[in-house]
């Protein structure tokens, strides 16, 4: 097994605790919000990940990357160059 999956693995177990208890969640494996019912991460879910983060854009990007390696996976209908825009590029 290489770092990557269990590093995703750890990703998604750690989603609770980054969305603080609230109810923007994702649903897999269709990564819609559970709320909401946007794409995820749906607006309040980006607001409450950046607040999470604060300043480290970068840590926010890896953690978003690693939920990204997840997704592609359980999203095969759509581009992995659409999902990175959706779960990474927003956090420049
Ligand atoms: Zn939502």
């Amino acid at each position: 097994m290489t770092a990557r999956p269990a590093r995703a693995a750890r990703a998604v177990d750690a989603l609770d605790g980054r969305l603080g208890g609230g109810g923007h969640q994702p649903e897999r494996p269709r990564w819609d919000c559970l709320s909401c019912r946007q794409p995820w991460p749906c607006p309040p879910a980006r607001v409450q990940l950046g607040e999470a983060y604060g300043p480290d854009r970068i840590g926010l990007a890896m953690y978003l990357g690693a939920l990204l390696f997840v997704a592609v996976g359980e999203i095969p209908a759509a581009s992995p160059g659409e999902l990175f825009e959706r779960f990474v590029a927003w956090t420049r």
